[in-house]
């Protein structure tokens, strides 16, 4: 164990209100005796390859310009770039920065610390853990990686633990699997500065069955057993100082398929990105073109929120700024806009529902959006440095996570644009916080922003529309 070392855990898709001592009784454990963030959220969108990206360098989409899981990038003209996929990441990275950020294993490495990533989640995800894993020589186990060709962990873990089981809804196989590669052979044999273990249930299961389906509580039961190994162990002394529990998001109900591209302009659509992020990249961004396009935007019975304002420019009439919602950066779309949900009123898992274009079936869960279920995450640490048994009410958001875990390793944070969360500290004190809602209005349609300004920085709590965009 070296000092500062810690263990980050993830269950995707985990909305924190579904982290119930009933389906999760050791994560509970855990969470009571550890300090909890009551107002921990994701990023917008909240989207799994933009979350990771978003923890590990400590900084929203507009700084770190990886602004959405698929995104038109002028490395690939001719198409949308698919952060699930390695290639295409891997492509945009050979023609310049895939990230305007350093990730967390690239300041480690440059102070000579070591990163192990152990991971069920996609490749593209998996990769934006520690994008230069290679170049540093840190460890990665993925269960997608090619079985000809595998890495040292992989090869390791086979030799200790036999193959990678199959997949599964749930994937509780998977998942005990890669518990025991950190217990069983990361720790003893790697003793790293830092270990990121990420589980991709519940969201797995709940994109297949719903968010409060009997499979994906089992998901849940089945994900809390492979913690509970964890816990012991990490209880008993023999893993890292530190530990952190998160999740990168959480899930609400596809309650009806929209086709945002059949509904704009031809000469828009290979302009355009459409999922629960949506985003237009003109040609011609002139203020007049961008009118027109929120103009025939809020018209339509599948238009939610909408941003415009890149670069500093102002927002077009009846949207908010992209920079409210740490988006902006120069991929940012010229506008963007997610598909309508429900709004502050609807609470509660069974309540809150968005509009969706793929990827499930109707009663599925999805995220990707500001709805409060899809951004209220769990997040939770424990170690010599925190309070125990400490409930902060004190907002926060995934790139708190990195600076706070430099923090605790003794490093510099400059450059990330979180904040270390001492408030959990023994010696810490809360931050001054303010909370705003911005309004924009236009023809009838009305769009709202909660949000906190924490230490001076702000966090997006929540978004829904009302007026002509009310949900129905
Ligand atoms: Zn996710």
């Amino acid at each position: 164990m070296t000092l500062g070392s810690t263990l980050l855990v993830t269950f995707d898709g985990l909305r924190s209100d579904r982290a119930t001592a009933a389906l999760m009784p050791n994560l509970a454990a855990f969470m009571a005796e550890a300090s909890r963030f009551a107002n921990a959220r994701s990023v917008f969108p909240s989207e799994t390859r933009v979350a990771v990206t978003s923890t590990f360098t400590g900084a929203p989409p507009l700084r770190h310009g990886l602004v959405a899981n698929a995104f038109r990038h002028p490395a690939v003209p001719e198409r949308t770039l698919q952060t699930g996929s390695v290639a295409d990441l891997l492509h945009v990275a050979s023609k310049g920065p895939l990230i305007d950020r350093p990730s967390l294993g690239d300041r480690l490495a440059a102070a000579g610390k070591s990163m192990v990533v152990v991971s069920s989640a996609s490749t593209g995800a998996t990769h934006m853990m520690n994008p230069n894993a290679a170049a540093h020589g840190h460890a990665v186990f993925s269960c997608h990686q090619d079985p000809d060709r595998p890495t040292a962990l992989q090869a390791e873990a086979r030799a200790r633990l036999g193959p990678i089981p199959a997949t599964g809804r749930p994937n509780a196989a998977r998942i005990a699997y890669v518990a025991r590669v950190v217990t069983d052979i990361v720790w003893p044999t790697h003793d790293p500065d830092v270990c990121v273990l990420w589980l991709n249930d519940p969201d797995l299961t709940s994109h297949a069955f719903g968010v409060t389906a009997t499979e994906t509580e089992a998901a849940q039961r089945h994900a809390d057993d492979a913690f509970g190994e964890i816990l012991a162990w990490w209880r008993a002394g023999k893993g890292p100082e530190n530990l952190i529990v998160m999740s990168d998001h959480g899930q609400i109900t596809g309650a009806a398929v929209a086709d945002p591209l059949a509904d704009l302009p031809a000469e828009w659509r290979d302009r355009s990105a459409a999922g629960v992020f949506n985003g237009i990249w003109f040609d011609d961004p002139s203020a007049a073109t961008l009118e027109r396009a929120v103009d025939r935007l809020i018209e339509m019975p599948w238009c939610g929120l909408v941003f415009s304002g890149r670069a500093g420019a102002p927002a077009v009439r009846g949207t908010l700024p992209l920079d409210l919602v740490g988006q902006g950066h120069e991929r940012s779309p010229d506008i963007a806009f997610t598909l309508r949900s429900t709004g502050p009123d609807a609470t509660g898992p069974e309540a809150q529902r968005r509009l969706f274009v793929e990827h499930i079936d109707v009663g599925g869960g999805i995220h990707g959006g500001l709805n409060e279920g899809e951004l209220a995450t769990v997040l939770a640490m424990a170690g010599p440095c925190f309070r125990d048994g400490f409930v902060s009410e004190t907002p926060c958001w995934l790139p708190d996570i990195a600076p706070t875990i430099l923090t605790l390793l003794g490093l510099p944070t400059e450059g990330t644009s979180g904040r270390p969360l001492t408030e959990a500290f023994l010696d810490g004190e809360p931050p001054r916080v303010l909370h705003t809602v911005h309004e924009a209005a236009h023809r009838g349609f009305e769009q709202r922003l909660a949000r906190w300004t924490v230490a001076g920085k702000g966090i997006v709590d929540r978004g829904w529309t009302d007026g002509t965009g009310a949900w129905r």
